[in-house]
């Protein structure tokens, strides 16, 4: 049994399966193998739970909304902070286990594990905090809101950064009174159950933070199928944000979209170009690119164009990449053989078109392990408008660099594909860089910076990169619904039909 495997079951001894407010209860669907991103080993074969392990988490995400709700605004605050003191002290092991199963750098899952605990203490501030408004109608009138929550929430989430992503969508879902099933991508449900366990020890009814693992077509399906879930958070690609965005209108129910990305990284002649390099690196580099925010495209100044390239490519060269337990690594392997074959395509993809890799994908550093699903931070110039690589998010580390003239062009370029998640600019001119946060489509948008997000930001997309805000104040409203209460103060009772007063 490798390390890893002891790790996965040291930290779930109840294996990988739902879990409900009885503990996971495995499942005996199709067989699903977890692999070591860094070899490519096989890590241990789990059975998906399918429809019955949807349903079960749904069961118990419904039975523990009562007493969910019946704690009241304070109480869901105090269990969220004991939820967020919990995932501090548990850590270093989440972040072990994300490494392994993930393959990503401990330096960066040590972040996101500190980040989810920060999620919980956020949103346990929000949590009493839900206020209604009153509204002064016209006549003898009190008419004020609730905030109610939906009920069941259900979290769909991928596998690029899934204790964050389950943190992410989960806390603010329960600040808002709602219970939450979480159903992790197949490739990926470690974390999330380790977390749902640490919700119930930290005294979140249990079941309120349920999990449903199993594949997106079965466990997937089902779960936004289920007439209880009030409302589904999706992350994940375009056509699967789609089809589950079309299944839960299909009986009425709202769906928050966080999908995918191509940003475009934007670098003046006037940008401070130390500072724009590195940033272009950790854009698009960081997390081996498997970074919904990835930033790309870096579309540069012709008078800056070669030199900010070689600085790029200088830099991409002398990134750490390697094993993600090593405290060194800054960059691991690819999730995934899919996605490690998927990028590989693109990138030769990229050469028949006629652009030029200045850095290779296989140029590998020695020591990393054979079998692993590594890619070596590639950097491709000369990629032009039409080009597969200018709109296809390729979500791994490769950097398409494209050059532009002025204002004008570099906007049409960055607004020229159907995402609109992220973007940023890099220039000393104030106005300029104001003018291009306004012009730029994007949900947001850095200044002489990339990749900065936090909790208490609004994060989402405009057009093929989703809908809805997903952190943040605006959340909350996302989680909950109005309810306008009209009390009736006049002095006389109202009067509707003359006829019966004559
Ligand atoms: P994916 O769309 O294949 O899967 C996402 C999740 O949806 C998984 O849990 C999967 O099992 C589930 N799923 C798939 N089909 C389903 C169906 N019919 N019904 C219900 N569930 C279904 O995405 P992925 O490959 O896991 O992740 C990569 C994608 O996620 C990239 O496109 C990336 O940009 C995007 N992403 C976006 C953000 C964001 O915040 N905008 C963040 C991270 C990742």
């Amino acid at each position: 049994m490798s390390t890893a495997t002891e790790l996965i079951t040291e930290l779930l001894p109840q294996g990988v399966g739902s879990h409900t407010a009885d503990g996971v209860r495995t499942g005996s669907g199709t067989a699903v193998t977890a692999h070591d991103p860094a070899t490519g080993t096989a890590l241990l074969t789990w059975s998906d739970t399918g429809a019955d392990g949807a349903r079960a988490a749904v069961d118990a995400a419904a039975a523990a909304a009562p007493a969910w709700q019946g704690l009241g605004a304070f109480g869901r605050a105090a269990a969220l902070r004991a939820l967020s003191a919990a995932v501090t002290a548990d850590a270093e092991n989440l972040a072990r286990l994300e490494s392994v199963t993930a393959g990503k750098p401990i330096r960066d899952t040590r972040v996101e594990a500190a980040k989810v605990a920060e999620m919980f203490a956020y949103y346990a501030g929000w949590a009493d905090k839900a206020l209604g408004q009153t509204i002064p109608v016209p006549g003898d009138w009190l008419t004020y809101t609730r905030r109610e929550p939906y009920g069941v929430v259900a979290a769909i989430t991928p596998w690029n950064a899934p204790l964050f992503t389950a943190g992410w969508n989960a806390a603010p879902a329960l600040a808002a009174g709602n219970t939450v099933v979480v159903k992790p991508s197949e490739l990926t449900p470690f974390t999330t159950l380790r977390l749902a366990r640490l919700a119930e020890e930290a005294g979140l009814p249990p079941g309120a933070l349920s999990v449903a693992a199993g594949l997106g077509g079965s466990t997937g399906r089902a779960l936004v199928a289920d007439e209880r879930v009030g409302k589904v958070a999706f992350v994940g690609s375009v056509p699967a944000g789609r089809t589950v965005a079309a299944a839960a209108a299909g009986r009425g129910a709202p769906a928050l979209l966080e999908l995918g990305g191509k940003s475009a990284n934007i670098v003046f002649a006037d940008a401070d170009l130390d500072a724009a390099a590195e940033g272009a690196l950790a854009a698009v580099f960081a997390a081996a690119g498997q970074s919904c925010v990835a930033g790309s495209r870096l579309l540069v100044q012709d008078e800056v164009h070669d030199e900010l390239l070689e600085r790029v490519a200088a830099g991409a060269r002398r990134l750490r990449v390697g094993a993600p337990l090593s405290e060194d690594t800054e960059i691991g392997p690819v999730n995934n053989r899919a996605q490690y074959d998927k990028v590989r395509a693109l990138v030769a993809g990229a050469r028949d078109e006629g652009a030029r890799i200045v850095t290779p994908a296989d140029a590998l550093p020695g020591g990393v392990e054979p079998g692993g699903y590594w890619v070596s931070p590639t950097v491709v110039a000369d990629v032009r408008a039409e080009h597969t690589l200018e709109r296809t998010e390729v979500f791994g580390p490769v950097l398409a660099v494209t050059r532009f003239r002025d204002e004008a062009e570099a906007v049409a370029r960055a607004n020229g594909t159907p995402f609109g998640l992220a973007g940023a600019v890099w220039t000393r001119d104030v106005a300029r860089a104001h003018r291009m946060a306004a012009a730029v489509r994007a949900g947001t948008f850095w200044i002489n910076a990339y990749k900065a997000i936090h909790v208490a930001a609004p994060f989402g997309g405009f057009g093929d990169s989703g809908h809805g805000r997903s952190s943040g104040p605006e959340v909350l409203a996302e989680y909950t619904q109005a309810k306008a209460v009209w009390v009736h103060t006049g002095a006389d009772p109202m009067r509707f039909f003359p006829s019966l007063h004559g």
